[in-house]
């Protein structure tokens, strides 16, 4: 069986970071029958979050069985195009006045607020303030 991941968070309960219950699902998935195979969502947020964790490429390909270039394709796309990680679940819109950050489970009021704090878990604060948010969709 392949071993997805050995790396366990400690929270629980309704403030336990989303990230957590879905690596977890993604852990629960039976393995891929190819490295080679197209990604999912799931992946893709396995991706991110191990680049959030400063892993190297290799070693995120190597947890989750997904080819190291594809790791690295994940990683080129998000530094070339910050904007581009919106187009995962990684802003929780939990309801009026409250967007959660997939990542850490952080809260903040304002859409524009938590995609912000999201960015600033891969760019350097200052870069992550500046970054001209223009007309990202609202999450729902
Ligand atoms: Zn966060």
């Amino acid at each position: 069986m392949t071993q997805r991941s050995p790396r366990i968070r400690q929270a629980r309960g309704p403030d336990r970071p989303l990230i957590a219950s879905e690596l977890d699902r993604l852990r629960e998935k039976p393995p891929r029958a190819s490295k080679n195979e197209p990604i999912d969502q799931l992946e893709r947020l396995a991706i991110l979050n191990g680049i959030r964790d400063g892993d190297a490429p290799s070693r995120i390909a190597r947890q989750w069985s997904i080819s190291t270039r594809t790791v690295e394709r994940v990683r080129t796309r998000l530094y070339d195009d910050p904007l581009s990680i919106f187009g995962y679940h990684v802003v929780i819109h939990r309801g009026k006045g409250d967007y959660q950050c997939v990542f850490c489970g952080e809260s903040k009021s304002r859409q524009s607020r938590c995609q912000r704090h999201v960015l600033a878990h891969f760019f350097a604060h200052h870069i992550a303030q500046n970054i001209d948010l223009g007309d990202i969709p609202e999450v729902f």
